[in-house]
């Protein structure tokens, strides 16, 4: 008996010891092979897990969770001595860039960071992902155990989850027996919206800035707690081009060192080195370009990093395709390629670990001892607590550090809103940033007042530059000046106990007044807003401020409810102990107009641009709290539109718009908002008076009618003349009218199109318009700046008792240009009350 009991110990310890040495392969652990299948998210998960059990020399960390629910993670591999001090290693990282302090230690690793499949429908990326784990921690394999003695590895197998697994289970559910490579058949052909976006549609990979996702909020708070030397992002493209890995195309931002390109090179190279060996075709230098902040390679780059776009052909492809020149592209193909990039990436930077690591505290040394830029300190004014906190909030989310208040109160620097150089005087809650720090690179992209922009077409937006995006006054000092205070503690308005008010006052100037008025909404607590600026009780407000009175809300216990609303939200409000007021219409009048709860609709599906319509979306329910139903555009007209008092038209193709049925709703009361494209499709419809602005005609051209000779070389670069990518321009508001309530006499646009439309006629309104000299800073070709010199970009037209509010861009665009918030706040609870 104790024998045989022996005997099983022994064998127990044999199968251990053996089971020890050998990994699964995701093969194994999958149980199909590599592109026979996709594999589900929370496959991945589970093989990522499984890993973390059995290999030795591995860290699997979850750091956030999507907006359905599923986990983010990223598993840190290294050897058996540096997974031991992982932590030391980051701290050590952070201290060769100066965002800690304490004596740096020797032998430093450096950290590759390899992310993948930040666009759902690009799926190759983290079926990659999983070979890549495998061959890095697979005891047979010794190139990598040698890598791995210098380097340690950051594998993010999915960045958008819940994108992913809306194409996986779209195309998993539409395909046949065998996938058919037919370009044509439905499963190439996703339907809307896609899978390459998250759950409210924004493009992950155009918000590494700003961070409007929490994808991407815990994302880049993990990146920046390990500021990685090399940082891949992993795509796909169209499936008919070849795989493309940087150096990047042109135009860079000038702040990218010659190190960074360099290595880049060096990086591309030995990609190119193992394509060649198996035959396989790739470009370079082309289309992938590094200007804007916000995508996977930028950001990095702009924080020290060695920042890669690889992209294999793919999307679409399903399991396999036939290609433009007749091949068949295979998922196990599209695999192989990335999995290949991805180990290059690893085997390079460890041949040069110590040099990468150099360059890498080279850079922050520079950064902080001598930063980019003509201007060495930022002074952003304080005019409102709110919208200043919003910024910080910002800077400190990317790193960035900043303070209040300055010792010499007066300064002079250039006024980002007139464009002169000024003397100012500083007060103690403004907000300070000194450029002598860590991340000033980052720092001068996002404040530099015009980007410098080569004459040649880029992939995005070319201005961006936050004073003009958060509608705060701003100035660039040339001298270095620190900040008095680290922190100015904003004074907490005192919660208001015990009172009894004949009206409580808000003010209407940030988005935090506007989650303020949501909230009362939800409580049916009745609002109102003055049309017209007031001064009470030796106060003054402007027009817009909330008015919430007792008057039509005896029913609920008044001031509790209100005081306790504006407590919980650390919100300021003015108790008024009577409705004479000081100066202006008293709270009585007819001046005073009472918002109505609005039930508001949103129009999605086929045509309409997804990305625009989920920040509308996610605008309502993720940041101001505020119900949203979303319809249907095929429906539209068969949808009982009574129910609604707002109908939302965010971008789109508005193919075959009939608009008797919304025509009718308008006349009876409802307001309608159309944005971008969908002003465009207003027009010359019966009721609606917009119309659209051509260029006049250069009438000597005309005489001459000689054709002019094109050269077929120069294709690209004229069709950038009549091109806007993104570029700011100062409007003129009226904002005496409810739309423009909150802002002065002006607003800077983020101009997405060089659309601009014919002033409205007298009986409508033109609340923002431009004229010669608006353009401000961006990329706008010849003829697009010729056509954008006057005209309507925001206006509001009556009709019947309702109304129709045109925007012409989009002022919620990528959920980044935090002043146009309020604009559009306005338009859906301000205009036409
Ligand atoms: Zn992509």
């Amino acid at each position: 008996m104790l024998k045989r009991l022996f005997f099983i110990v022994i064998i127990a310890l044999c199968w251990q010891s053996v089971s020890a040495q050998h990994i699964q392969s995701p093969a194994e652990f999958l149980g199909y092979r590599a592109g026979e299948k996709f594999t589900p998210h929370y496959r991945v998960v589970e093989y990522f897990k499984y890993v973390a059990g059995v290999a030795g020399n591995v860290k699997l960390q979850q750091f956030g969770t999507t907006n359905e629910g599923r986990p983010l993670i990223a598993m840190f591999i290294a050897s058996d001595d540096n997974i031991k001090r992982l932590e030391e290693i980051r701290q050590n990282n952070l201290r060769l860039a100066g965002m800690e302090n304490g004596a740096i230690m020797p032998n430093q690793p450096a950290i590759t960071w390899l992310s993948y499949n930040v666009h759902g429908n690009e799926p190759a990326s983290s079926e990659a992902a999983m070979w890549t784990l495998f061959d890095l921690v697979d005891p047979a394999n010794t190139a990598t155990k040698e890598w791995l003695k210098n380097s340690v590895v950051v594998i993010d197998p999915c960045l958008n989850p819940d994108g992913r697994d809306r194409y996986t289970n779209f195309y998993n559910s539409v395909r046949g027996m065998l996938p058919d490579a037919s370009p044509t058949s439905r499963e190439h052909l996703e339907p809307w919206p896609g899978g390459r976006v998250n759950h409210y549609y924004f493009d992950l990979n155009r918000d590494w800035a700003w961070q409007a996702q929490k994808e991407t909020q815990a994302r880049v708070a993990l990146f920046n707690q390990w500021l990685p030397q090399v940082h891949v992002d992993f795509h796909e493209q169209g499936y008919n081009n070849p795989y493309y890995f940087a150096p990047a195309a042109e135009p860079y931002h000038k702040d990218i060192t010659q190190w960074q390109r360099d290595f880049q090179v060096t990086i591309g190279k030995n990609n190119a080195r193992h394509f060649d060996e198996n035959g396989w075709m790739y470009f370079t230098k082309q289309e992938f370009d590094l200007l804007y902040p916000s995508y996977g390679d930028t950001y990095p780059l702009y924080s020290g990093s060695i920042g890669m776009t690889y992209e294999q052909g793919g999307i679409g492809a399903g399991l396999a395709v036939v290609t433009r020149n007749g091949d068949t592209l295979t998922l196990a193909q599209r695999i192989a390629h990335h999995r290949t990039t991805g180990l290059s990436t690893v085997e390079i930077v460890s041949q040069n670990a110590t040099k990468v690591v150099d360059e890498f505290k080279k850079f922050y040394d520079n950064s902080r001892q001598n930063p980019p830029g003509v201007y060495k300190t930022y002074v952003i004014k304080n005019d409102n607590n709110e919208k200043v906190n919003e910024l910080a909030k910002m800077f400190a989310r990317n790193g960035i550090q900043y303070g209040y208040g300055l010792t010499n109160k007066s300064i002079t620097g250039y006024n980002y809103f007139t464009g002169a150089t000024e003397q100012y005087t500083v007060n103690p809650n403004d907000l300070v940033v000194n450029a002598y720090q860590p991340k000033s690179v980052l720092l001068h992209v996002l404040l530099e007042p015009k980007t410098f922009i080569p004459d040649s077409a880029t992939y995005d937006i070319t201005a961006w530059a936050l004073p003009y995006a958060y509608g705060l006054k701003a100035y660039g000092i040339k001298e270095s000046y620190k900040p008095l205070a680290s922190s100015w503690s904003v004074p907490k308005p005192q919660p208001l106990t015990n009172t009894r008010a004949y009206a409580y006052v808000s003010a209407w100037q940030s988005i935090a007044d506007v989650r303020f008025l949501s909230a009362l909404l939800k409580k049916k607590i009745k609002v109102r807003y003055a049309e017209m600026p007031f001064e009470a009780e030796g106060k003054k407000f402007t027009a817009g401020s909330l008015l919430i009175t007792r008057a039509g809300n005896e029913k609920i216990d008044f001031d509790r409810v209100v005081t306790q609303t504006a407590a919980d939200m650390g919100h300021e409000i003015t108790p008024l102990s009577s409705g004479f007021v000081d100066k202006g219409s008293d709270i009585g009048s007819d001046d005073v107009r009472f918002i109505r709860q609005p039930r508001v609709a949103l129009v999605t599906g086929d045509g309409i641009n997804s990305e625009a319509m989920g920040e509308v979306w996610h605008f309502f329910e993720q940041q101001i709290g505020y119900p949203v139903s979303l319809i249907r555009y095929q429906d539209i007209n068969r949808t009982k539109l009574n129910d609604f008092d707002v109908i939302i038209m965010p971008d789109g193709r508005y193919n075959d718009l009939s608009s008797d049925n919304l025509q009718s709703w308008i006349r009876d009361g409802g307001k309608l908002i159309a944005i971008e494209n969908a002003v465009a499709a207003l027009v010359d419809k019966k009721g609606f008076n917009i119309k659209k602005k051509e260029n006049k005609k250069d009438d000597k051209a005309d005489a001459k009618s000689k054709p002019v000779i094109k050269i077929y070389a120069d294709r690209n670069r004229d069709a950038i003349r009549s091109s806007i990518p993104g570029a700011i321009f100062k409007l003129n508001m009226d904002n005496t009218h409810p739309l423009a309530f909150g802002f002065p006499n002006y607003y800077y646009s983020l101009k997405l199109s060089d659309d601009i439309y014919e002033l409205l006629g007298e009986d409508d309104w033109n609340v923002g318009t431009i004229e010669k000299n608006s353009y401000v800073a961006g990329f706008a070709g010849v003829q697009s700046k010729q056509k954008l010199n006057s005209g309507l970009l925001l206006g509001v037209q009556s009709l019947g008792r309702g109304s129709v509010v045109y925007l012409v861009d989009d002022p919620l665009f990528r959920s980044f240009w935090e002043n146009g918030k309020l604009l559009f706040s306005n338009a859906v609870f301000m205009v036409g009350q």
